[in-house]
């Protein structure tokens, strides 16, 4: 069967074994005689998949015991609600530092609810590289420092994390999240919409240290409540048993492969090919993000003018690939290479910027 060259920043492409998996499980799923969407979500076998799922999480990221797995609905656009909601108390202040869109959202949302500053920002650099720990400027009032640790349109990625920090660290992995080993005691809590790295669009994966499930404001409406999700297993009401289903087959297939350590060393030498087609290419491709702060998940890059991009654009549509036009709001190309994206695809890509360089 024909598969696309998918480099698609989300949804985007799932490990094959798992979509084949799925397929096979479909009509009667362990025997029960019912697909797993037509499972209820409080019987024996949906329980022991969200249970698996959880563990498998657990294994792959080293989660320790004091943190909470929770399984969410809303994407990661509402965690940019539910983190103030229930981590900013009253009285103090949330810090975000601002390296793209996404961040910038998270900051507006936080506002809605109380008072959230900006304690760094590369915006003026046009969000070319993430800024130092020099320059994180946190207000001593402050409940937590938010940063997104890969940012999706920009293609630039935290390659080490502010230590030692007077306030909890939290952080939207969306675009990252099981791309390499996390040290998450670093961390009060993080979240990721599942649709890049971790399965399909429909559930978001929160991991929050158990200490941080009391600082909810008095009042919250249930679906908003950390607590009330904690406390019941991710089962308040109906999950989204389809998306947590596929997230354990995504997460069974990363353990398959070896586990984040493998899949790390994979995601650079992806990337690596890409960044190497843009580096030798002598100007003709040109990187966004600054060396320093480029993402193994969002190659992002230009060509010198409109006319080349479009052009490089629809040749790569018409050879098979998917996905590779820059964000709308800062053009140019994306090459998207999640844990998925196969690394004889990503050498196709290259050997096609090659080509197309050669000939242009
Ligand atoms: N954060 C980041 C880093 C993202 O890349 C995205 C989606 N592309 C979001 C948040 C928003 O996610 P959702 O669509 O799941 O709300």
């Amino acid at each position: 069967m024909k598969r696309a060259l998918n480099f698609n920043a989300g949804p985007a492409a799932l490990p094959e074994s798992a979509l084949a998996k799925a397929e096979k499980e479909m009509m009667n799923y362990q025997g029960s005689g019912m697909a797993v969407m037509e499972l209820s979500h409080r019987s024996k076998e949906f329980e022991e998949i969200n249970e698996r799922t959880k563990n498998l999480l657990r294994n792959l990221l080293t989660i320790p015991d004091e943190y909470e797995i929770l399984f969410l609905q809303g994407g990661a656009s509402l965690q940019f609600s539910m983190v103030p909601m229930n981590l900013l108390e009253e009285g103090s202040i949330a810090s975000y530092v601002l390296t793209g869109t996404w961040s910038e959202k998270a900051l507006k949302e936080a506002q809605k609810v109380g008072n959230a500053v900006i304690a760094a920002s590369s915006k003026n650099a046009n969000y070319r590289f993430i800024p130092s720990s020099s320059e994180i400027d946190i207000p001593a009032e402050s409940s937590y420092l938010h940063i997104t640790t890969n940012n999706t349109i920009y293609g630039t990625q935290w390659h080490s994390i502010p230590e030692n920090l007077p306030v909890s660290l939290v952080a939207d992995m969306s675009s990252d999240i099981l791309s390499r080993p996390l040290n998450l005691s670093a961390y009060g809590l993080i979240y990721a919409g599942a649709q890049k790295n971790l399965g399909p669009s429909g559930v978001t994966v929160v991991i929050i240290h158990k200490d941080l499930l009391n600082r909810s404001r008095p009042g919250l409406p249930s679906m908003l409540d950390y607590r009330v999700h904690a406390d019941s297993q991710s089962l308040y009401n109906t999950p989204p048993t389809l998306s947590i289903y596929f997230l354990m087959l995504v997460l069974q297939w990363a353990e398959e492969l070896g586990g984040v350590k493998q899949l790390e060393q994979l995601n650079k030498q992806k990337a690596a090919l890409l960044y190497d087609a843009v580096d030798s290419s002598g100007g003709f491709y040109t990187g966004h993000a600054e060396e320093k702060s480029r993402s193994l998940m969002n190659v992002t890059f230009t060509l010198n003018n409109e006319d080349l991009t479009s052009a490089f654009l629809h040749e790569a549509e018409e050879s098979g690939f998917i996905g590779l036009a820059g964000h709308r709001s800062v053009g140019g190309c994306r090459a998207s290479i999640y844990n998925a994206v196969p690394l004889e695809n990503v050498e196709k890509l290259s050997d096609f910027m090659n080509v197309f360089r050669s000939k242009n």
